[in-house]
């Protein structure tokens, strides 16, 4: 997979296309990444839905689907994905944003 690089942007920042996500390497924006705690995840897809970039790798192969994981270079460590995810297990959340060692 290909990014496209600084100097490949629009001035401005500007997006001009939706659903562009996969086109930009995000992830080194970040402070905090979530992290996954396997053991914790009902698969209720909140994080999905909620996730304003293309960071949450799924598995739809199956009948229902399955969270896999985050997909560093896509995340930018805002941390609703964390705040969406429900205590569900024993009142664990499966996300919590840690602070990320650069
Ligand atoms: S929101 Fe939390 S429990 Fe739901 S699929 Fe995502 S990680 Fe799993
Ligand atoms: S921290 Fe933000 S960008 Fe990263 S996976 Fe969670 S919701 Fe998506």
């Amino acid at each position: 997979m290909s990014f496209l690089k600084n100097s490949e942007l629009h001035e401005g920042g500007i997006i001009r296309e939706s659903g562009n996500a996969h086109d930009y390497q995000t992830g080194d924006w970040r402070t905090f990444v979530p992290e996954f705690v396997e053991e914790n995840c009902i698969h209720c897809m909140f994080c999905w839905i909620y996730c304003p970039d293309s960071a949450i790798e799924i598995d739809t192969s199956g009948d229902k689907p399955i969270m896999k994981g985050i997909i560093l270079e896509h995340c930018k460590g805002c941390g609703i994905c964390a705040l969406e995810c429900p205590p569900a297990k024993k009142g664990k959340s499966a996300l919590v944003m840690v602070r990320e060692e650069k």
